[in-house]
């Protein structure tokens, strides 16, 4: 008799979740009885259409926004028992966001940019800058680590965000609608980058409107009317 392999643990687990805007009769429910377990070494893409609730899902998964009922836990923490400063520093241990905007300081070069990932972390100067040349390169941006992000192409911005959102190798990658600035080719290099970074082990949570994108997920999620209506592991070509 084979063992079972025991699933990896998981690090987002999501029970009764429902968000509401507002109060009375304005009152707007965008996501209900919202049920989801995300493993470590998962890549999952959120799909649906506009207006769905993804981004209000990826808001509470990661932390920025709170659950009008039931109960997100991260790592293990019950997210609905912290501070918001305490909030801020699960943000900053376990999670790393991509977003459509790059929100990267120009005045910065693309090293310091992604340096800055590491500073909730009491890693020192030489060393933050240390890991922040190993993750730019590990985006293929060696070559640009003293540019300014109005010296780079989008996708070069788009790549030195990702460096900056894995510095402190966090347990979960966030990305929300992440291509949506890019032209193309840009965004298809962006998408390489995150199978990459998915094949040695990263966990993957990417919000897209795109079914196209979310196709190349090895699980994909739909959203319709604030419900998860669909959940689909699939085999993904290597
Ligand atoms: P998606 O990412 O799928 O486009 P969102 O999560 O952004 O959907 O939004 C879902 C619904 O919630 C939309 O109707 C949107 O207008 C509404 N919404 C989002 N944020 C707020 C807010 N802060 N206040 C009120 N309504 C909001």
């Amino acid at each position: 008799m084979t063992p079972a392999t025991d699933p990896s643990p998981p690090v987002l687990e999501l029970t009764g979740i429902s968000r509401t805007y507002g109060a009375g009769p304005t009152a707007l429910t965008v996501l209900r009885d919202v049920e989801l377990t995300v493993r470590e070494g998962e890549y999952v893409a959120v799909v649906g259409p506009s207006g769905s609730g993804k981004s209000t899902l990826l808001n509470l998964m990661g932390a920025l926004d709170r659950a009008s009922d039931g109960s997100v836990r991260l790592a293990g923490h019950d997210l609905a028992s912290y501070s918001d400063a305490g909030l801020s520093r699960l943000r900053a241990t376990y999670l790393g966001f991509v977003f459509q905007q790059f929100f990267l300081l120009d005045r910065q070069t693309a090293l310091e940019n992604v340096a800055d990932g590491l500073l909730y972390q009491g890693v020192r100067r030489a060393e933050r800058r240390r890991r922040a040349a190993a993750a730019l390169e590990r985006v293929g941006l060696a070559h640009r680590l003293d540019h300014v992000p109005s010296r780079m192409s989008g996708g070069e911005c788009q790549r030195t965000a990702i460096a900056r959102a894995v510095v402190h190798a966090p347990r979960v990658l966030l990305a929300d609608e992440p291509t949506g600035n890019l032209d193309s080719a840009s965004g298809a290099a962006v998408l390489e980058l995150f199978d990459e970074l998915h094949a040695t082990g990263a966990t993957i949570i990417l919000v897209t409107h795109d079914p196209g994108i979310a196709e190349r997920a090895p699980r994909m999620i739909t959203l319709r009317d604030g419900r998860i209506v669909d959940d689909l592991c699939r085999e993904v070509a290597a």
